[in-house]
């Protein structure tokens, strides 16, 4: 049906971003603090050095690092303070007086587009990240008797949607007078590498709608289409929940961004263009542990206007199940498993029938006989034709719709969870999950849907 196309599309972003996530924590796996791996902070590790000449800013004996520590910790928490509760007396109190222009003003801004948003915690924590030395001709130019350029992260939770705090980079330079460390800029470590990240409330006023089931953030001038996320996202979760079981957080995040640059700082370049109508992404994904941190929903307002009553269904379920199915998926699991489940719990109950859901596998049957295999992950890629991303996701769909009608939904469950833990399993791995689940082997599973598929979309 036509309705079907744009959440297709759409879904594609969330195991790739996935897969960039991974491959910022394989950056950091080296370092002691390899936890805030993100899709839309660059990774500081491989940075170049703040310049090339350190001598003037030499590394002090290890009392006076405390000692440093100690003093920029409290500045850091002044500024949290300051910010989360829009301050605006004390956060001037915290520039220092060669702050770069518009830094304070923006600081000021930020408190006030936050201050409407459910905050359970709000803090700058210094890591233990190797640091970058500041260019010296940033020291001589503030006059300054010391500055730094601490790794720091922003600590945050969004009361009623997350179990736990998240972590987000934060590029930060600092001056020291006397005794007395204030902030020059979040955006001159740009180049070396450790960028600020910018949430929605950089980008404007931010209201919350707050339901029993997390929270939807947005612009006002989003205010009708908060409510209606709102509204779908207490059923969504209840049909994931229904699915998937009660294994997981049951809460979740949505954010809407107003604009393309927006979205962009959210998700990363990748996954603001296009087709695609929301992406799921994490900030920090311990599988060992089964946690993970810092889940939203974030749709893509360029889409969002062409959503209908039955495609928002269909798009918050299916990335809610990627929510809830997060811990158990490998960063590198098989695009088909993930896509084809999360569409699966997407559509379940729909009324959306296999040929109106999938009318591009019914063309391809149709006209050159059943498919033999699955679709491979790059034929998911946003690089990849529309329409061939779209018919590798009415394959995946048709995939896991065939598994349940064939061997129940129970058996559908036991094949993610079997096969999504392999990262980036081969053809042999996939067979040697699925046969102790199935007692068949992929192969002869595959030539079973393909005769299914024929007769279904005769
Ligand atoms: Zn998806």
């Amino acid at each position: 049906m036509s309705s079907r196309a744009l959440p297709r599309v759409l879904l594609a972003a969330l195991v790739l971003v996935l897969v960039i996530t991974a491959a910022v924590v394989a950056l950091r796996s080296d370092t002691p603090t390899s936890r805030d791996a993100g899709v839309s902070g660059p990774s500081t590790t491989g940075a170049p050095p703040l310049t090339a000449t350190a001598s003037q800013n030499a590394v002090p004996p290890a009392a006076s690092q405390a000692a440093r520590k100690k003093a920029v910790q409290q500045l850091l928490d002044q500024w949290a303070v300051a910010v989360r509760s829009n301050d605006s007396a004390l956060l001037a109190t915290l520039f220092d007086t060669g702050a770069d222009v518009g830094f304070p003003a923006a600081e000021a801004r930020r408190a006030a587009n936050l201050a409407q948003v459910p905050l359970a915690d709000w803090g700058y924590d210094i890591t233990e990240e190797a640091v970058p030395t500041v260019d010296p001709a940033v020291t001589a130019r503030l006059g300054a008797d010391e500055v730094w350029s601490p790794p720091v992260v922003l600590r945050y939770a969004i009361a009623g949607a997350d179990a736990a705090s998240t972590t987000r980079p934060v590029g930060v330079v600092l001056a020291r007078r006397g005794q007395v460390w204030r902030l020059v800029s979040d955006t001159a470590a740009d180049r070396y590498g450790r960028s600020t990240w910018r949430g929605l409330w950089d980008f404007g006023p931010v209201i919350a709608r707050v339901v029993p089931q997390g929270v939807v953030l947005g612009h006002p001038s989003r205010a009708a289409d908060l409510d209606l996320l709102a509204k779908e996202l207490g059923p969504a979760v209840a049909a994931v929940t229904d699915f998937w079981g009660p294994g997981w957080q049951q809460r979740a995040a949505v954010f809407l961004p107003d604009h393309q640059d927006e979205l962009r700082a959210l998700v990363g370049p990748d996954f603001a263009e296009g087709e695609i109508a929301a992406v799921s992404i994490a900030d920090n994904i311990d599988r060992s542990a089964g946690t993970v941190r810092g889940q939203r929903v974030v749709f893509n307002p360029a889409t969002l206007s062409r959503l209908t009553p039955l495609s928002r269904r269909v798009v918050l379920r299916h990335e809610l199940t990627h929510v809830a199915a997060r811990a158990a998926t490998s960063a590198q699991a098989p695009v088909w498993l993930a896509e084809g489940f999360a569409d699966y719990v997407g559509y379940r109950a729909s009324g959306v029938s296999l040929s109106d859901g999938a009318p591009a596998v019914a063309a391809v049957v149709r006209s050159a006989g059943p498919p033999d295999s699955l679709p491979v992950d790059t034929q998911f890629a946003t690089t990849t034709s529309g329409a061939k991303v779209e018919l590798a996701y009415q394959l995946s769909w048709s995939f896991a719709v065939f598994l349940a009608a064939t061997r129940g939904e129970d058996a559908l469950r036991g094949v993610y969870l079997a096969v999504a833990a392999l990262p980036a399993p081969s053809t042999a791995e996939i067979d040697a999950a699925v046969q102790p689940v199935l007692g068949v082997s992929l192969g002869a599973l595959l030539v079973e849907w393909g005769r299914w598929l024929q007769q279904a979309l005769d």
